[in-house]
Formats: structure tokens, sequence, C-alpha cells
């Protein structure tokens, strides 16, 4: 019997030769790749939750650390693990998208606590520093392409993870980076002070946050830029034509921005997206 993991959503396959679609995320049989293990080596690694950290009132962070020691394997920014946890008897498997630089000696999942969701609240409410979790190895492919073309990572809520990562990896690079992250008000504005010092460190990085319901407290010109969502009329008017575009968030902000995007570059394969749930193209009607 032969392994296959696929590659968007990280659903094990066993089996003598590779599946034709995805059970979980309707891939298909060329986003499987074999997973070659012998008896000791698992797909899924035992690490040590070493920090849990309150980001806002949606969204917690956990630092994993390796159990065993073992030298960690360099993700490509944009990437997620999978984890897998026993509830009540059953294990469920979700993906997290790792949020941290690549190349540090630990991983970081950033995770939104959904009111009704079985894993992120059970990873919220029942998961401590201390705790070990099952985790894969780095998968996905939603990666930074080779480029020296202004780069425009777009994030809406919790769709920030995978470009929190690329913005750590491509801040240095000299290339012109407009970050645009798009959230509810300050109680969910995820990675706030993080991403000020890269701003702050390096003069290449630009911001553009959007608030769509500020509190009271919120000031516009300090907490964030603009008002509202990010509009066709704002992106047409305010991002370069050239880009290579990175976007991830809640399936209608996905949508919204593909449709934008797609009404201001002529070179469709520099749109670039990671959809949280089963794969989607956004080009389908
Ligand atoms: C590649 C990839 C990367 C991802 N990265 C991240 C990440 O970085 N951070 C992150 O937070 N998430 C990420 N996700 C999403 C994550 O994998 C989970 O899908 C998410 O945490 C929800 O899982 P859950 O078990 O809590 O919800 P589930 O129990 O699976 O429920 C799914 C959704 O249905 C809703 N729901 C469930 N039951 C009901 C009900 N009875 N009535 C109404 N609604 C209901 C829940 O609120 C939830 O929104 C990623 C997903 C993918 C595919």
């Amino acid at each position: 019997m032969r392994k296959f993991v696929c590659l968007i959503c990280g659903y094990i396959y066993e089996g003598y030769e590779v599946p034709e679609i995805c059970p979980i995320c309707k891939a298909g049989a060329d986003k499987f790749e074999e997973v070659f293990e012998n008896k000791e080596d698992g797909i899924y690694k035992r690490f040590k939750v070493e920090k849990k950290v309150k980001e806002n009132d949606v969204v917690t962070s956990f630092y994993l650390k390796s159990i065993e020691k073992v030298q960690l394997k360099k993700h490509k920014a944009g990437q997620f693990i999978a984890v897998k946890l026993n509830i009540d008897g059953v294990d469920e498997v979700r993906q997290y998208s790792l949020s941290m630089k690549p190349g540090e000696d630990f991983y970081r999942i950033s995770v939104k606590r959904e009111e009704k969701g079985l894993v992120s609240r059970y990873l919220h409410d029942n998961v401590f520093e201390g705790d070990v979790l099952e985790i894969s190895e780095p998968l996905g492919q939603f990666i930074l392409k080779d480029s020296n073309r202004p780069l425009i990572l777009m994030s809406g809520g919790i769709g920030i993870t995978p470009v929190m990562s690329m913005l750590y990896e491509a801040s240095n690079s000299g290339r012109e980076i407009i970050f645009v992250q798009a959230v509810l008000n300050s109680s969910a504005h995820t990675f706030k002070s993080e991403i000020k010092k890269i701003v702050k460190e390096n003069n290449n990085v630009q911001t553009e946050v959007f608030y769509s319901e500020p509190l009271d407290k919120d000031k516009i010109g300090v907490d964030y830029d603009h008002l509202g969502f990010v509009s066709n009329e704002w992106i047409e008017k305010s991002l370069p034509k050239d880009g290579e575009f990175y976007f991830c968030g809640p399936l209608g902000f996905m949508k919204h921005i593909y449709i934008c995007l797609t009404n201001i570059v002529t070179d469709k394969s520099s749109i670039n997206y990671e959809v949280f749930g089963p794969s989607a193209d956004l080009s389908e009607k």
C-alpha cells in the first residue's frame, strides 16, 4: 500500500495508485505527492505548544516546537501545515497556514475562533502551553514566484496568515511591496504591531489598512487608513497594474478581489490566491 498526500489540503490517501480527485478539497491527481516513510517516521510529527498568544478577540497564535528536536523543515512562505487532533475519540484534521518568517526554529499557526467550529474552538479553549499537537510538514503551492515586479499582498480577516509569512520573506528583498489588510476593526486587527515593525525596518513596504466597522476608539490615519471595503475604484486607482498579486480571505472577499484584479491586469498569471476551505476556482461563475 502506498500513501499520497494532497498538497492542497493535507488529506492522506492510502492506495495503490494516486487518487483521481481529493475527497476533501476536490483537487486533482496532479496535486498529490507520494509520501515515503519508514516505520518510525510517520506523516504526523509530535510538536509541543511552546507558547500560546492571544493576538486579539478572535485570533490566537500557537508557537510549535518539535519534541524530537529534529531540524525543522524550512517552509516556503504561504504554505500550511495539517493539524491532527483527537476530539472525543475522533481524529479531526484541519489546515493552518504558517504565519511566521520562514527559517525560524518553531512553527507558528494563528487560528481564528469560529463560534460553531469544532477544531478552532477546541484549539482556543482546550489546547494550552505544554500540550502536544500532531502536525504534518509544510504543504501547499500558494507560494511566491520568483519575480522583481511590485508585490501586492492582500488579505481579508484571517486570510492574513499566509501573506504575513510572505511579507516576512519578501520584505528585505528591496522589492516594492503593498500590503493591503481588510478587517472589521481594531478588535480583529491581527499582527498590527508586527507589521508596523516590518514597515519601520524596510522602506520598500507600504501598508493600506481597511476597517469596515471601526469602533468608537479607532482613529483613521492612526489605526487604519480607509473606511469600508477594498473597492474596485480604490484598486484601479492605487495598485500597480504590472504587479504580482497574492490574496487570501473569506470567499466573498476573494471573489470580489479576483473580479477587481481581472479588470486591471492583463497578465492573469499574476493573480494568485488561496482559499481556506474546499479549493475553489474564482474564475468560475
Ligand atoms: C490551506 C488552508 C489554510 C488555512 N489556514 C488557516 C489559518 O491560518 N487560520 C485559520 O484560522 N484557519 C485556517 N484555515 C481554515 C481551517 O482549516 C478550518 O477550516 C477552520 O479553523 C474551521 O475549522 P473548525 O473545525 O473550527 O470548523 P468546522 O467545524 O469544520 O466548521 C466549518 C465552518 O462551519 C461553521 N459551522 C460549523 N457548524 C455549524 C453549525 N451547526 N451552524 C452554523 N455554522 C456552523 C463553523 O463556524 C465554521 O465556519 C485554513 C484552511 C485551508 C484549507
